[in-house]
């Protein structure tokens, strides 16, 4: 054991913190696929590589990591991978900023490699704070979604689910953000409430009431509720489109609100989810008005080329001169708008590539996994109940994974590459076999790409070894931890790839974290300047501060808030856990540790009931991943049994060195070498700091606390003996006593007599005596207390005499006064709570001060 000589007196987190990261070895962590002990694979969520690790990242990660770590611990064979998921839209932003270029300005080739390139030097910089955050992560299993072992990957499942028919083609109405010019999925749409126009206006001798005047042009129809007589008679009709002239029939439908506007409203391709429904229902025409960039298309005459804000208020002013623009009203809406770009969407018709939902699938994969906290498959239930459309997975974007097929020039056939010649762009390369339809040599290689998350939801096919042999060794995997913000994408779609590609669900369990918000209550972003950049914090106050701020800061599943006082509190944990951790470290130098010393004094067997009762509930918080309520046990036990009560009652003991200190150092050890490990998933670095002094190897390497100890007598009595001396420490602190000043003679009358090796007496500096008889004590008055605002205005100028006379009652009377009381000669009645009879008590002789705990009584005799 190391000399208490080289003990610090202060915790330095940035010297032990480093040491530790340079001592620590990655290997450690590598998950052994020739191990016996069972798995626990975890799919890691592949954070985008911005090169800032955030703080929502970081809570997220210490989740994991205090799991991972937990379950090393308990025997288990971890893998907690590192991916990363690289394409997307936000990084060819980037390095069209940083170049000053756009992505037309150079090659795809050369724009992709743009891409790779800021992206790997992003992900080494995100490397090194997983590190500094001492995340045990698994190396040996880092995947990066942009090199062409992943998305070969992904380029496999995309053929394999074209193979089984979940994949098609066709061209249909889709969430088109003209801003990003792609495609995107209905879980990548917001909503957003923004106050726009109501507009009425004449159509052809009807009122319509509309809130996009800029799709005239794409009027296919005008629809009336079946049941509408004010329409009856334009059943079968057609009607002229104002400013534009095209014919456009009445049709009927139920669906049709006669309550609202004028009960006439005009069907264009496409105003929203209702028109697409109302198109395919009625087999209408298409008219397609604006363009892929945002821009109206030429069918719109006058108007083409315009933005379609620009064509509204043209549209708006034409109408108005023309004299058919009734009125408009403010009109509060939600609209739906790119989740990256917040531009609002367009539903746009375009030939795309589709996932189909097999809805029952998916909710039935849902059910067959464990969900923490379990209201989070609501979630999930809510969302696929509200599936209407496929996946659109195609996106007409560059970073990405190429859509692995081409069509033929000839016959139009889709015709793919074979799976060993994966990864592949078919831009271009070109297929090795005519086509099988036609026999023809011309194709056209997709220049569509795929969505990301087409990447990313294979991310536990992938840790687990899917390589389309099978069903890996390994899979399912044992969790998923995610944020909550990401259920209807991440969540949802990984579940229907595995279900497709495999069969069965992906994980057994799922664990689902809450947002991080800033100091304000409010989403961190740079406009409100509350963002907080974990750097700076493990700068200023250690990884292990932030850590245990992230354990200890909401229940699982709950938003929670930063708060800079949390850390500094956490910070102030391991000040105070260290002054308790030397304190015991130099008591064990003194003679050393003997583990098989025979625990006699109650207080010790106490320590060590409790410890037992905390290691139980430890373990069982871990074991739900209820780790602010695993933290709060180990810093109750930690604070309030091992500083507070323990060491106070046993310090005496210690000091003095007689037979029973090697009991006290037993436990005392016990309780160190248990917190170091209970406390090692939480601040790894703080606890192997600590375990080092024991010279035992690293507590990483230790197996989870298995310490029980089996002594109910000993919590009960315990108990009593921490509550006698609390009780007795605060008497003597009411009567202005100090806390080590002599106290005479304290009698404890208690149920049993507590072995308690002198403690309570060298504690309270008293002469103390445990009897298990009645106490014998004679209650005397020692005096009566007025009630002066009662006495005075109820008697004026008799109230002396009333105190006389009370005075003179026997004490019987006393303690049950009479109704009425002789006062100079008359009988005046006694009014309620006039006084309350003082007293002291006597036992064997000797007057006595006496407290009670519970039922037990204390007696001090001598006190001066
Ligand atoms: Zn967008
Ligand atoms: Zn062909």
């Amino acid at each position: 054991m190391a000399s208490s000589d080289e003990l610090p007196k202060n915790y330095d987190f940035a010297e032990v913190e480093e040491r530790w990261r340079k001592t620590w070895r990655d290997e450690d962590h590598y998950f052994d696929t020739n191990s016996k002990k069972p798995q626990f694979v975890i799919d890691t969520p592949p954070p985008y590589p911005t090169g800032n690790f955030h703080i929502g990242n970081a809570l997220n990660w210490c989740y994991i990591d205090f799991f991972a770590r937990y379950k090393r611990m308990k025997g288990y064979n971890v893998m907690f991978p590192q991916g990363w998921d690289c394409h997307g839209l936000p990084t060819e932003v980037k390095v069209e900023e940083l170049n000053h270029i756009t992505k037309n300005d150079v090659s795809r080739e050369e724009f992709r490699k743009m891409c790779r390139e800021l992206t790997i030097k992003n992900i080494e910089q995100m490397r090194l704070t997983l590190r500094r955050m001492a995340f045990s992560t698994d190396w040996s299993n880092e995947y990066i979604t942009m090199m062409p072992n992943y998305y070969s990957k992904t380029q496999l499942s995309f053929l394999r689910m074209l193979a089984s028919g979940y994949i098609y083609q066709d061209e249909h109405p889709v969430n088109f953000c003209t801003r990003c010019e792609t495609a995107i999925a209905f879980a990548e749409v917001s909503y957003e409430d923004r106050e726009t126009q109501l507009n009425f206006f004449d159509f052809d001798g009807i009122e319509i009431a509309t809130t996009r005047p800029e799709l005239l042009a794409a009027c296919v129809a005008v629809a009336v509720h079946p049941a509408d007589d004010r329409y009856y008679k334009l059943k079968g009709k057609t009607l002229t489109v104002p400013l534009f002239g095209h014919a456009v029939p009445v049709v009927q439908d139920e669906a049709v609100d006669p309550k609202f506007g004028s009960g006439a409203v005009m069907i264009c391709t496409f105003g929203d989810k209702q028109d697409v429904h109302w198109w395919k229902q009625h087999n209408l025409p298409l008219r397609k008005t604006i363009d892929r960039k945002g821009k109206m298309t030429e069918i719109c005459g006058k108007y083409t080329g315009l933005s379609s804000t620009e064509c509204r208020k043209a549209i708006l002013a034409d109408m108005k001169s023309v004299g058919i623009l009734k009125k408009q009203e403010k009109l509060q809406q939600r609209v739906g708008t790119c989740w990256r770009c917040k531009t609002p969407i367009e539903i746009l018709s375009n030939r795309q590539w589709f996932i189909r939902i097999k809805q029952q699938e998916i909710r039935d994969a849902a059910h067959q996994i464990k969900w923490y906290p379990q209201h989070m498959l609501l979630r999930m239930e809510n969302w696929i109940d509200q599936m209407e459309w496929d996946w659109c997975i195609s996106r007409q974007r560059i970073f990405a994974t190429p859509i692995p097929v081409w069509t033929c020039a000839k016959c139009g056939e889709i015709v793919v590459p074979d799976e060993k010649d994966l990864p592949c762009d078919p831009t271009l390369t070109k297929p090795r076999h005519p086509c099988p339809k036609c026999g023809g040599n011309e194709f056209t290689g997709e220049e569509d790409v795929l969505d990301t998350w087409m990447d990313s939801s294979i991310s536990v096919l992938n840790v687990t070894g899917w390589d389309g042999s099978g069903k890996p060794k390994i899979f399912p995997a044992q969790i998923r931890p995610q944020g909550h913000d990401i259920i209807r994408t991440w969540a949802f779609y990984s579940i229907l790839r595995a279900v497709a590609l495999t069969g069965s669900k992906p994980w057994d369990q799922i664990l689902v974290n809450g947002m991080v918000l800033g100091e304000d209550g409010f989403k961190m972003s740079k406009s409100r300047g509350n963002v907080i950049v974990p750097e700076e914090l493990v700068g200023r106050y250690g990884a292990d501060a932030l850590r245990q701020w992230a354990a200890t800061g909401a229940a699982l599943g709950s938003d929670i808030m930063f708060s800079w006082n949390d850390v500094i509190a956490a910070s102030r944990f391991q000040t105070k856990m260290w002054n308790i951790f030397r304190f015991a470290l130099i008591q064990f130098e003194k003679d050393g540790i003997d583990e098989n010393a025979a625990v006699t004094a109650l207080a010790d067997r106490w320590l060590l009931a409790r410890l037992s009762d905390t290691v139980a509930t430890v373990s069982a918080r871990m074991e739900n991943y209820e780790f602010d309520e695993a933290l709060k046990a180990i810093r109750e036990f930690a604070w309030d049994v091992l500083a507070d009560n323990y060491i106070e009652l046993a310090k005496g003991r210690l000091y003095a060195g007689d037979a029973s200190r090697k009991s006290a150092c037993r436990v005392l050890y016990a309780a160190y070498d248990a917190l170091c490990r209970m406390l090692a998933p939480f601040i790894p670095y703080f606890a192997e700091e600590c375990y080092s002094y024991l010279d035992k190897g690293s507590v990483h390497k230790q197996p989870w606390v298995s310490f029980t100890f089996d002594d109910p007598a000993a919590r009960t009595e315990g108990d009593l003996l921490v509550k006698v001396v609390a009780e007795v420490r605060k008497y003597k602190h009411d009567n202005g006593l100090a806390l080590n000043a002599p106290l005479g003679k304290v009698t404890v009358y208690a149920p049993h007599t507590a072995n308690d090796e002198g403690d309570t007496a060298r504690t309270l500096n008293a002469d103390v005596h445990w009897r298990t008889d009645k106490a014998h004590l004679d209650k005397v008055v020692s005096g009566i207390d007025f009630n002066r605002s009662v006495v005075g205005p109820t008697f004026r100028k008799d109230a002396g005499a009333f105190m006389e006379a009370v005075k003179a009652l026997p004490a019987e009377e006393l303690a049950h006064p009479p109704k009425t009381i002789k006062v100079n000669g008359g009988d005046l009645a006694i009014p309620e709570n006039a006084f309350t009879p003082k007293y002291s008590y006597v036992e064997e002789g000797a007057k006595v001060d006496m407290i009670t705990v519970g039922d037990v009584i204390v007696t001090v005799a001598g006190k001066e």
